[in-house]
């Protein structure tokens, strides 16, 4: 008799289940409490799945060997509760994909509060420079179970979020890599922080030493957990500070990559010159990158070639464009104050910043010597600016203040002089005046498009 497995949620990982389920032919029923989008319903008819919006069809449910849900759903929701009460299983995307992946594909797995989708492209870019057959995934595009269901893949690079481990059993990356952890989601986790940091370290439960696991030695959430553990992985330490204990780290100008594994010595020296990120957090993402490759056997020429020519996705100090010898880019992404302070840090160039939009209660204290080193004006770009006015007009004569992508460009403008960079970083979410991060960065960078195109038809 084929296997019943009942799928709650028709988001990208709920679909991706119930492909692979069908795939694997087993009877698939998928539920959805809300509505579910045309596009999908599409989909999901086209593969001759069972499925239901608006409800949960108990019995039916109830009546399956196994439920996957999707990561939206916490554990603690009563029919969910009641399923498990029942002895159903209930898992994870992840799980269900990883217990039905080729026996002989290798997974990287990429976890942290931040940077995972930086360092999740990155590594495919440095397999797929390599010409491995790989494939990316989870919370970055496509759900791994998808990607399973295509199949034809040696390798899976795939972001995973702390929803998906809460729900692993058998889960085991050959490479699991943690970039940091600081508190987010603690609704999701009762308000603690130990829980949160426990879900995170989910990632590592099943590792023996034939996995390696890839993790920041700055984070001190991170260090005090391993600390803590008897982890049975083979451990790769990255630091931005030189160190004996770490396997790779920035000395000056350099990553330092310096270990034994598998009984053989490596040692490497890569300019950062030749890395394409901006940032001292985009360091410790590139050494997390390039450890996850050169353990998976891609040569240091390949991860050469890809760490030059890596572009990151949108909206993460992404060049925006370069007018009169300054530079402007677009940081939309860091919607709090410990992005915009790697932001500032990682930048050598005198900065005119843009900053603002709807302050979630910011403290901008960690902030205050970086901007009276490196800030040359501030240019406000949000309907409310008093936090920010009041946060920096102690160490900054040059503040103003503009509603929209276009003022904020021309503002900053005034204030540059060659060799400067303007930097839209904003510590705050977008939804004064824009749609979203990426419809605040879109517009910047289209303001600096036609501020380009007019500055040219001038000369
Ligand atoms: P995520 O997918 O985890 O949200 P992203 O790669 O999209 O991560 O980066 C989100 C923001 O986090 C960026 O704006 C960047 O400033 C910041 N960031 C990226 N990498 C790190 C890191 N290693 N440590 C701290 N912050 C980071």
């Amino acid at each position: 008799m084929s296997k019943a497995v009942a799928i709650l949620g028709a988001g990208e990982s709920g679909i991706g289940a119930a492909i692979l389920g069908k795939k694997l032919g087993m009877e698939v029923f998928l539920s959805d409490a809300g509505i579910i989008s045309a596009e999908r319903k599409v989909i999901l008819e086209q593969e001759g799945i069972a499925f239901e919006e608006g409800g949960h069809d108990r019995e039916r449910i109830l009546s399956a060997d196994l439920v996957v849900k999707s990561p939206g759903i916490p554990d603690t929701v009563p029919f969910v509760v009641e399923i498990s009460n029942n002895n159903i299983p209930v898992i994870s995307e992840i799980e269900f994909a990883f217990r039905h992946i080729e026996s002989d594909a290798r997974v990287i797995a990429i976890t942290g509060t931040n940077g995972k989708t930086t360092t999740t492209l990155l590594t495919y870019h440095l397999l797929k420079t390599a010409g491995l057959k790989v494939a990316l995934g989870g919370n970055v595009g496509v759900s791994l179970a998808k990607l399973v269901a295509e199949g034809g893949y040696d390798y899976y690079v795939v972001e995973v979020s702390s929803f998906q481990l809460d729900g692993i059993v058998q889960f085991k990356p050959d490479v699991a890599v943690l970039l940091n952890i600081t508190p987010d989601h603690l609704d999701r986790y009762n308000n603690d922080f130990q829980a949160y940091v426990a879900s995170k370290f989910r990632i590592v439960e099943n590792l023996t030493q034939d996995e390696c696991f890839v993790y920041c030695a700055d984070s001190v959430p991170v260090t005090k957990e391993i600390a803590k553990r008897n982890i049975d992985a083979s451990l790769f330490a990255v630091s931005t500070t030189k160190g004996p204990k770490w396997q790779a780290f920035v000395d000056n100008d350099h990553l330092i990559f310096d270990y034994k594994f598998k009984k053989e010595g490596v040692k490497h020296k890569i300019p950062v010159s030749e890395v394409s990120l901006i940032g001292k957090h985009n360091m410790i993402n590139a050494m997390c990158a390039v450890l996850s490759a050169l353990t998976m056997g891609v040569t240091i020429n390949a991860v050469l070639k890809g760490l030059k020519s890596f572009v990151n996705a949108p909206h993460r100090l992404e060049l925006a464009g370069k007018i009169g010898g300054v530079k402007y880019i677009n940081d939309s992404k860091a919607t709090n104050v410990d992005s915009v302070f790697y932001a500032l840090e990682g930048i050598n160039e005198d900065i005119v910043w843009i900053a603002g939009g709807t302050d979630k209660g910011n403290d901008y204290e960690p902030l205050l010597d970086l901007v009276t080193t490196k800030v040359k004006a501030l240019v406000c770009m949000g309907v409310d600016n008093a936090p920010l006015i009041n946060a920096f007009s102690g160490v900054l004569k040059d503040i103003v203040e503009v509603q929209s992508a276009e003022a904020a460009v021309m503002a900053a403008h005034q204030f540059a002089s060659k060799g400067d960079v303007v930097l839209l970083s904003p510590a705050c979410a977008s939804f004064d005046l824009f749609k979203n991060y990426e419809d605040r960065g879109d517009q910047f960078k289209a303001a600096v498009k036609s501020f380009s195109q007019s500055k040219t038809m001038q000369v």
